[in-house]
């Protein structure tokens, strides 16, 4: 892809780029709708990814990606939310919001390419955002780094695109390492990289794409995000982390309302499941015995948070009857991916069975492929 982006760029600009930069999409492990409660999340970053070709330009930025058929330009200098519209947004936004934390940020041109299937609960958007932030960076030469950078493209997505996500996507994709998750506490945004590698207990962590696209710009995300403001306000804590799982049946019933509840309940129980999971992962104990966390953190999701679709549990029921140790929905949830974690020598069969499932149910077939926790961004040349 690296090649092809430097290629198209030269083809497209009539100069080679000055440099290409890569980031990664992520699945998230465990940690679902815990991100905007001050919670704990536990992505990885994928092989799947974001590259770009860029190299300054005079006067004006121009984006072009070979997803995508329009071709936008903005002003580095100047340009301001209303200015520009559709996916160019991404880019756009990352200079704006470079330029508002007072970096002075010169135009470049840009060529982006991918093979993150978008909207598919695998954050195309934050791998977009974290490659271009990183060639402007580095085009400016300065040094932003690490969290830092990722809350300054949670930004340019949330206050230039318009589209209302937590942290946890930037912060896979820019601290992604190979072989680890990315183990983080969303409150005090301590990011620890924790050890997983399923090969190495012959298991593979496969993804299923289930093709159901969802549309976080809608009503549903931003609506679960205010029920769990309201329910920290009505039980006056400053986020849902703060509900200890031995209070949760008590203040359970201090909410009105069993919408209210469920969320809550969600929220409780899948801080604890991340817990869970990485002592797994830390104590180097058999990678099987979180088959069942995650299996839980599925049925969470469904019940409680109401985040899933049909698709969504008709692949985790048919990889678990298949013989997956455990699997969940990843992502925000309204469609996406699921992941699995089963033994490697079932992979095939595991594949089949969501395939058939798919079929006998009239869904669009999956696209499915095994996770390999991959680099964040980076510069590739
Ligand atoms: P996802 O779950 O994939 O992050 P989002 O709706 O958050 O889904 O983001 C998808 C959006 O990101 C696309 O609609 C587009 O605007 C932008 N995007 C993602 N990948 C590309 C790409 N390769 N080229 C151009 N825009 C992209
Ligand atoms: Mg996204």
């Amino acid at each position: 892809m690296e090649t092809a982006a430097a290629a198209e760029f030269t083809r497209a600009y009539g100069r080679p780029p000055a440099g290409v930069w890569a980031a990664p999409g992520r699945v998230n492990l465990i940690g679902e709708h815990t991100d905007y409660n001050d919670g704990f999340v536990l992505p990885m970053a994928l092989h799947r990814q974001v590259v770009v070709a860029a190299a300054p330009a005079a006067g004006r930025s121009t984006v072009r990606s070979r997803q995508q058929a329009d071709v936008a330009e903005f002003r580095a200098v100047s340009v301001e939310p209303a200015d520009v519209a559709g996916w160019a947004a991404y880019v756009a936004g990352v200079a704006w919001a470079l330029r508002s934390d007072g970096y002075a940020v010169p135009d470049a041109d840009f060529l982006v390419d991918s093979d993150i299937p978008v909207g598919a609960g695998l954050s195309s958007s934050a791998a977009l955002g974290c490659a271009v932030a990183r060639a402007m960076i580095d085009l400016a030469e300065l040094e932003v780094h690490g969290t830092e950078l990722a809350l300054l493209v949670r930004r340019a997505e949330n206050d230039f695109v318009g589209a209302p996500t937590g942290l946890m996507d930037q912060l896979a994709s820019i601290h992604g390492r190979t072989g680890h998750v990315v183990f983080v506490d969303t409150r005090s945004l301590v990011v620890e990289q924790v050890p997983f590698v399923p090969a190495a207990h012959g298991l593979t962590l496969l993804v299923a794409d289930t093709r159901a696209r969802h549309q976080l710009v809608d009503g549903q995300y931003a609506q679960r995000r205010q029920t769990c403001r309201s329910a920290a306000r009505a039980l006056g804590v400053p986020a849902l982390r703060d509900v200890p799982m031995d209070d949760l049946e008590e203040a359970v019933r201090r909410l009105p309302g069993q919408t209210m509840r469920r969320r809550l309940r969600h929220v409780v129980t899948e801080n604890a499941r991340v817990l869970d999971v990485v002592s797994v992962l830390r104590s180097g104990r058999d990678l099987r015995a979180i088959g069942p966390v995650l299996s839980a953190s599925h049925a969470s999701l469904r019940d409680d948070f109401e985040v899933t679709v049909p698709q969504l549990d008709v692949a985790v029921d048919s990889a678990l009857a298949a013989g997956a140790y455990g699997a969940r929905m990843t992502g925000g949830g309204f469609g996406g991916s699921i992941i699995a974690l089963l033994d490697s020598r079932r992979r095939d069969e595991v594949v089949t069975a969501v395939e058939n499932a798919f079929q006998r149910c009239g869904f669009d077939p999956p696209a499915t492929f095994t996770a390999a926790a991959s680099p964040g961004a980076r510069r590739l040349s």
